[in-house]
């Protein structure tokens, strides 16, 4: 069933504690926890607890969990103290975009400055 589970799935195993992770917040429908291999001195990704391939599909789906993604981003800015600098929400979606866990989740990165266009 849509949103279920995924036993070959690196954040389920996450969600369902069999894959340790540093977890800086939860909600009911998320997790936040830090990037094992950081890009920025802030490197935290939020998950949807629920299983889709990436955010556009979940968002069809689920539309009030993609926004609490979006609202935990928001807060894991503001408890790393990067909301006044300045931070980037990304959203990978596609091997070719970079995107290598094919479970949503949002990259918020900051703490330090961020080139625009990104690579
Ligand atoms: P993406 O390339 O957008 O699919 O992002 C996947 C991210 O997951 C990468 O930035 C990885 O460094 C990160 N990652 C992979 N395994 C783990 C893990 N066990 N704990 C935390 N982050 C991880
Ligand atoms: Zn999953």
């Amino acid at each position: 069933m849509a949103g279920e589970p995924q036993t070959d799935c690196l954040f389920c195993k996450i969600v369902s504690g069999d894959i340790p992770a540093t977890i800086v917040r939860e909600s009911d429908t998320t997790v936040a926890f830090r990037d094992i291999n950081p890009q920025a001195p802030t490197h935290v990704l939020v998950i949807p607890k629920v299983h889709y391939p990436d955010a556009a599909t979940l968002a069809a789906a689920e539309p009030q969990i993609a926004a609490d993604v979006l609202r935990e981003a928001g807060a894991v800015a503001a408890d790393e103290k990067v909301d006044g600098s300045g931070y980037r929400i990304i959203l990978n979606t596609g091997s070719g975009a970079g995107q290598t866990v094919f479970h949503a989740h949002a990259h918020v990165l900051g703490g330090r400055g961020l080139q625009w266009p990104p690579g």
